[in-house]
């Protein structure tokens, strides 16, 4: 009586979101959990059955009394009998604590294995992935799904388990009772199962719309709150609660869908759990007059059907949350489906497929970044680069200029290794850039851009992530590498505990903390996305300079917004609408007389002058 799934739609990946495990990945999802238990799971199933078997005495016992009452047997028979009932029934009871207390613990440690795994796959995560998913809905599957899912682990499972066990065990019984009384019962009970099966049909695909619906709005909350500022000044609140309400909404409609289907499927079992027993009886009172069958079997078979309400009761009861933390479930292993991060070897990405072949050790041979005939849409949408090729030789700055929405910051994620090319190569030393492992790419090229994190912890905690075994004294020298002099005025030094009820830096101190991240990572390669756009012009140049010191010898790519730092650079590429159109030093640039040219006169002659 396990309930199937049978959703339409279940198997489509939501777009937009994470994907969402299929049936078949969830069962093998499901059978390597089982396999790493497989002890517990074993003995569970062994002691469930013995209870179950113990639950049986008592109906038969019960048909033996009233036979022997009928051919009028002695008091002691029937004391003997009676005694017979009350040790099944002690047995059942001890026994099934047993099997209920081992289901327990096998769900509790099956959750905790649940919990990890998603952590271990969360921070897999292409940062690309999580970006375009949203971490609504990643968050979601993290708190609601895995809940959900631990619930059915904990205590839906075993449940249903003893659940189907026990229906099994009576059925059984039932047809060696008097198999014709048997297949009467199992008749009886079709009406369950056209209804089970009505619902079952529509229940997986509603539960996961109602998953989709709650991550939906937990998305918009989170970027409405971390976002207020802006809502604020740019007076979006009305559009905001707008699409609040709609998402309220749309969870609304879901959950009134699910409730409907709840709402037909219970009526309609309580009403057939009636229909066996009544069929029993009114058959084998037939056949008891024909002599067929004793009436103490007629009583036992009735007896066993009835019984049979109590754990298709607990099945059907379960059988709603089954679906919910099922769908729960297929969700949470769908961050085992989701695109693989550069950490997985197997990832396969576009690059492997047609770039070049890595060292054996995969280690990059130099530090020579070469982007060669890049294409790059976001979400299948028009190309965003056009075929850029692009060498960067070890220790040169280059700035990337052009027009907003030409692709530099796409072009920048790529060299970073974020972003996977749809076609062409990024590498560096011959090695597909975002194949490299995070601790090896972090080493070798990093982005930085004006979203800056501050970390909740102290100001240590904060460095420490760039460099986990740097001393204070290095931390202290990152500092004030990129000019952060106000570190030296914190309250607690390094200790100042910051983020939200600690110290709070404002925008410029935090993105002077993240170069100073950047300064410790050591990288050979940095890419400046507007990485100092939140510092005053004076306190900018300052440390872009200080920077330039610390990381003298390293590439610098610069995607360069203010012409000085192009003019300063060693060469200069142009970006217009997703390709490379002008590319060398500045001179040469300004001599070819293109649109870079163009571009300098126009700002030269706003400008005081380059210093
Ligand atoms: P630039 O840095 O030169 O201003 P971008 O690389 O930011 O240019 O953007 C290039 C194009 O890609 C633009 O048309 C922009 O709208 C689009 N784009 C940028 N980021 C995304 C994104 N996350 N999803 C979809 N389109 C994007």
């Amino acid at each position: 009586m396990t309930p199937t799934h049978r959703g339409p739609a279940a198997d489509t990946p939501i777009t937009g979101q994470l994907p969402v495990a299929d049936r078949r990945q969830v069962r093998r999802a499901a059978v390597h959990l089982i396999r790493q238990d497989t002890g517990a799971f074993i003995t569970m199933i062994a002691f469930n059955a013995l209870a179950a078997a113990a639950g049986l005495a008592g109906p038969w016992l019960l048909g033996r009394i009233i036979n022997t009452v009928k051919d009028g047997g002695g008091v002691d028979a029937v004391d003997r009998l009676a005694l017979g009932i009350l040790a099944g029934a002690l047995a059942q009871l001890l026994l099934a604590r047993h099997a209920r207390y081992l289901a327990h613990r096998f769900g509790e440690r099956t959750l905790a294995r649940i919990r990890e795994q998603f952590v271990d796959r969360a921070l897999a995560l292409p940062a690309s992935v999580v970006e375009r998913a949203g971490a609504g809905d990643l968050t979601a599957r993290g708190t609601t799904d895995v809940a959900t899912a631990g619930q059915m682990l904990r205590d839906t499972g075993p449940d249903v388990f003893v659940a189907a066990v026990q229906a099994l065990f009576i059925l059984c019984a039932v047809f060696l009772l008097d198999p014709l009384l048997g297949v009467c019962g199992v008749l009886g009970l079709t009406g369950i199962w056209f209804a089970t099966r009505w619902y079952l049909r529509r229940a997986r695909s509603a539960y996961l719309e109602q998953g989709t619906a709650h991550s939906a709005l937990a998305e918009v909350l989170a970027a409405t709150a971390s976002g207020a500022r802006t809502v604020e000044a740019l007076r979006l609140r009305e559009r905001r609660v707008a699409d609040s309400e709609a998402e309220i909404e749309r969870c609304v409609t879901a959950h009134d869908r699910t409730l409907f289907l709840r709402s037909v499927l219970f009526p309609s079992i309580d009403v057939s759990y009636a229909v066996p027993v009544v069929g029993v009886l009114l058959l084998g009172g037939v056949l008891h007059e024909q002599g067929t069958v004793s009436l103490g079997t007629v009583v036992a078979a009735a007896l066993y059907l009835q019984q049979l309400s109590q754990p298709l009761d607990t099945i059907l009861q379960q059988v709603e949350q089954l679906q919910s933390s099922g769908a729960s479930f297929a969700r949470v292993e769908g961050l085992a489906v989701a695109p693989k991060g550069p950490s997985d070897p197997s990832g396969p990405t576009a690059q492997s497929k047609t770039g070049p072949v890595p060292s054996p050790e995969g280690a990059p041979e130099n530090d020579r970044i070469e982007v060669r005939g890049v294409r790059f849409a976001y979400d299948r949408g028009a190309d965003v680069l056009r075929g850029v090729t692009l060498s960067v030789h070890p220790g040169e700055r280059l700035a990337i200029v052009g027009p907003s929405g030409a692709g530099k910051s796409t072009l920048s994620r790529l060299l970073a290794g974020i972003d996977t090319p749809v076609d062409g190569t990024v590498t560096v030393g011959g090695v597909p850039i975002s194949d490299l492992p995070p601790d090896r790419l972090r080493r070798q090229v990093v982005l930085v851009t004006q979203e800056h994190h501050v970390f909740l912890g102290t100001v240590r905690d904060n460095l420490l992530i760039a460099a986990e075994t740097a001393t204070d004294a290095e931390l202290g020298a990152a500092l004030t590498a990129v000019g952060a002099d106000w570190s030296e005025s914190l309250p607690d030094g390094l200790d100042t505990e910051l983020g939200p009820g600690g110290h709070r830096l404002h925008g410029a101190q935090a993105q002077q903390l993240a170069l100073a991240r950047v300064v410790l990572a050591d990288p050979h390669t940095l890419i400046l996305d507007e990485a100092t756009a939140l510092l005053d012009p004076t306190t900018a140049r300052h440390t872009e300079r200080a920077l330039a010191a610390v990381l003298r010898g390293r590439t610098v790519i610069a995607i360069a917004h203010r012409l000085q730092t192009a003019h300063d650079a060693d060469r200069v590429a142009v970006m217009q609408d997703g390709l490379v159109t002008e590319l060398g030093p500045h001179e040469e640039l300004v001599a070819a007389d293109g649109a870079y040219a163009a571009l300098w006169h126009s700002w030269h002659g706003e400008q005081p002058g380059p210093s």
